[in-house]
């Protein structure tokens, strides 16, 4: 078993890029607090376990995390139960492929909403208790490919995921001092959930069978396959570690070859 490493919360944690992050924080020794809606919750209690084979303390806490009073709790859950917190992983997102002209208000406002609103919220609370641990930390964000470059037909997705990068630079600016980093991950094609979900939208509207559009996308990057959340986890792995300390501000692409920065 790893070393005692420190404390970790998830959001997003029940399934896909989440839940492979947390459970190889358990592996690196972090106690690791799953934070996800209470629709996951058979999947955030098989997190749980799989956490806890690895001889870690787990947490499951139910919560969104485009509500603060959510994710101030979370955090002040952790810190009384393990006495503090050094990583926060706001991975939560969702996503949502239309034509820009069919997007919605409500679709801008239940994006920004998750995927905007709720990074800031979690980089701001674990910010908030990092400076008063005053040990440093590690906050770490979802953004995406579509972070890095306009996709036509995920226009207000981009957006959340570009402004996590500027969430991340500016809290990097601000939390240096106190030795705490910030980064952000930029996944490309990662089969997951929320990748089905696309699927199933695009499938439906080419009459193509279902998975073909997924398998489409093998070809998008230089190495010819789709990513894995196995494909995502060293780098955020890496990025929780004391050797990670003078990486700040960055937006990492994991991406098999699509972005190049
Ligand atoms: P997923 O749909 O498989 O899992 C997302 C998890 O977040 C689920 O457990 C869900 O219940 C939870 N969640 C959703 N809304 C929430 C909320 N308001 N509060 C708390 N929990 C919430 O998604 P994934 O593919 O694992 O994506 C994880 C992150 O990575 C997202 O931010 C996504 O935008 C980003 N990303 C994914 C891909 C990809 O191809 N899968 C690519 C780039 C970036």
């Amino acid at each position: 078993m790893s070393q005692h490493k420190g404390s970790a919360v998830v959001t997003g944690g029940a399934e896909g890029i989440g839940r492979a992050i947390a459970i190889r924080l358990a592996q690196d020794g972090f106690d690791v607090a799953v934070l996800d809606l209470p629709s996951s919750e058979a999947k955030a209690q098989a997190v749980v376990g799989e956490i806890e084979k690895h001889g870690r303390k787990a947490l499951k806490l139910f919560g969104d995390v485009s509500i603060e009073e959510d994710v101030k709790a979370a955090v002040d859950r952790v810190v009384a139960s393990w006495g503090g917190l050094d990583v926060m992983i706001a991975n939560a997102g969702i996503s949502l492929n239309r034509p820009f002209h069919e997007m919605t208000v409500e679709d801008f406002d239940r994006l920004v909403s998750v995927n905007l609103k709720g990074v800031f919220i979690c980089y701001k609370h674990a910010a908030i208790q990092m400076m008063k641990q005053g040990r440093g930390g590690r906050i770490i964000g979802a953004s995406s490919i579509a972070g890095k470059k306009g996709m036509a037909g995920n226009s207000i997705y981009c957006a959340t995921k570009f402004g996590v990068r500027g969430l991340t630079q500016s809290a990097a600016m601000e939390y240096g001092k106190y030795g705490i980093t910030v980064n952000a991950y930029a996944p490309g094609v990662i089969e997951t959930g929320l990748l089905d979900k696309l699927d199933d939208y695009h499938t439906a509207q080419s009459n193509q069978p279902k998975g073909s559009w997924t398998k489409s996308l093998n070809s998008s990057n230089v190495l010819g396959r789709n990513g894995h959340p196995q494909d995502v986890v060293p780098l955020v792995s890496f990025l929780c570690t004391e050797e990670a300390g003078f990486i700040t501000g960055q937006t990492i692409l994991v991406d098999g070859g699509i972005c190049f920065d």
